[in-house]
This record gives structure tokens, sequence and C-alpha cells, in this order.
């Protein structure tokens, strides 16, 4: 799943190669992600239309076209972006959307969960797509403040991995960075909001704009593909069972709400005997 540092990747990478050229075929696979917001014959109303831009917004990404349109893409948990030459070598099964443009490169948007969705909207329409209007600050944005981040930390009683996570609060966190900010503030993923001391909710907004940043410049300095998830420097997500690269503990894995939560036990101690206190537990061979 793209997230923010993905998106802020794949959102240049297509300004700069694809930008201001029109689409000269488009393809749909699966129409089941498709949500049309105006009466249009889909996807033929694409083809002739030049792709204005490209931007991030949340989890979404936003290609503005010709026309007053927009095509927003929700990429969920599964949702991918492959560009290639025109005939693309091959047609992903999870092909959802295929644009092809007047310079010879073919984007692809794919998605086997089938979870992600793509509207097809009016600019003038535009905020009544699901999910959008209801974006919270945008972290890349001047508007992320530290005084923003206190005033929606001290309205929350919930857990803060789910705080990171929600969309309507911060724009926008997922599974992979929720993880590696809470270990990058020291804090275990099911300390309650409430509970935390204002010395941690500073720390966790540092953090934030801290991994996010140090995420976005090591992705660009890769260079790859924009359909190649650049991973492999993450501390603790995906690493359960490995040692923690800063104190050298095995890193753990728990429950947090729906999803799987990647920590450090000896990095991110809880102070309560609200959970399992993994240091205690023989490791897992
Ligand atoms: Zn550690």
């Amino acid at each position: 799943m793209p997230e923010l540092p993905d998106l802020v990747h794949i959102a240049a990478e297509l300004r700069r190669t694809v930008c201001g050229q029109a689409i000269v075929g488009a393809k749909v696979g699966d129409p089941v992600v498709l949500r049309l917001m105006l009466p249009a014959a889909f996807p033929d109303v694409l083809l002739g239309k030049r792709l204005l831009d490209v931007e991030r917004r949340g989890q979404f990404l936003r290609f503005g076209l010709d026309g007053n349109l927009v095509l927003v893409i929700n990429a969920m948990l599964a949702g991918r972006y492959v560009l290639s030459a025109h005939p693309a070598a091959r047609t992903a099964k999870a092909m959802i959307l295929a644009l092809s443009f007047a310079g010879g490169q073919e984007l692809q948007y794919t998605d086997e969960m089938r979870m992600g969705k793509i509207y097809l909207a009016a600019a003038a329409q535009e905020s009544d797509i699901p999910g959008y209007r209801d974006l919270g600050v945008d972290l890349l944005s001047e508007g992320f403040t530290l005084a923003r981040f206190r005033e929606l930390a001290s309205e929350r009683r919930d857990q803060v991995r789910q705080f990171l996570l929600d969309k309507t609060a911060l724009a926008s966190i997922g599974n992979a960075y929720a993880d590696e900010i809470l270990f990058a503030a020291r804090l275990h993923p099911k300390t309650f909001c409430h509970r935390l001391r204002a010395e941690e909710v500073d720390r966790l907004f540092g953090a934030i704009r801290q991994t996010l940043d140090h995420a976005i410049a090591e992705i660009a300095s890769r260079d790859q593909p924009i359909g190649v998830k650049v991973r492999d420097f993450l501390a603790v997500r995906g690493r359960a069972q490995k040692p923690c690269p800063v104190c050298g503990t095995l890193i753990r894995k728990v429950r947090v709400g729906k999803a799987d939560a990647c920590f450090c036990p000896t990095c991110q101690p809880t102070d309560r005997k609200l959970f399992v206190d993994f240091r205690n537990l023989p490791a897992k061979k």
C-alpha cells in the first residue's frame, strides 16, 4: 500500500514524466472500484484529455484533467501504480485502470484486493468525494503545527496508534509509518492518548515530522520506479522477531484494534500493567 512518503515520490515522478501530455488510450479492468460522479462514458471520456497536474492529498492521489475533471484514487491496502512504456509488456491481472499518454508511457493502477476506489468528478464537485472533504490536517502542510497537534491529541480518548491512523484528524498515516513514528517517539502503541504526558505529545509531533521527512528523502534518494515499494530502511515495521536497530531486543508484533503493530518492548515500554510485558517472556523461535 502506498503511504504518504510513497505517494510523494509517485506524484513527483508522474509530474516529471507524463504531466502535460494527452491521454491517448484508456482501459478499464475490473470496474468494481470505479465511482463515476458525473454522467460520462468511462473510460472514453478521458481520451484526448491532458493530464494537468498530479497531487497528493492525504492518502489520495489527485489527477487534474482538461475540461475541469478530476480523477481521484484512494489506493487503500493493495492499490499500486506502475509506469511503463506503452504498450506495456503485460497487463497485470489486477489491472483496474490503464492510461496511455501521448509521450509513449502507460500508467497502470492495479488493486489485487479491490479495496481501493477511483472517483471521476467535475472539479466543482470534488468535495463530495467520500473521505476527501473530511481529511484532517495534511502532515506536510503549514497547518500541521505543534499547537494544532496538541489540540488534536487533547481531544482523544483512544490508543495513540488509533489516533495516528485516523485520517479525519491527521492526513495521512498508514500502518507502516504509524509503527515507525511510535518507535521514533519511544511510545508503546497501546498507550492511551489521554495518558500521554505533555512532553510525550510534543515528542510524538516531532517524530511524525522527522519520520516522514526521513522516509521521503530516503525514497527519493533510491530513485526507484513508482511500482517499487522502498521499505528496507524501516526500523520496526515488517521486522517482527528481528533485533531492534537501537537496542537489539527482538521486535514484537501486537494486535492494536484491527491491525498488527510492530514495536520494540525495550525502546517503547509501557509503565502500566495493562498489557503483557514482553520483556519477561522467552523469545519465540
Ligand atoms: Zn529497542
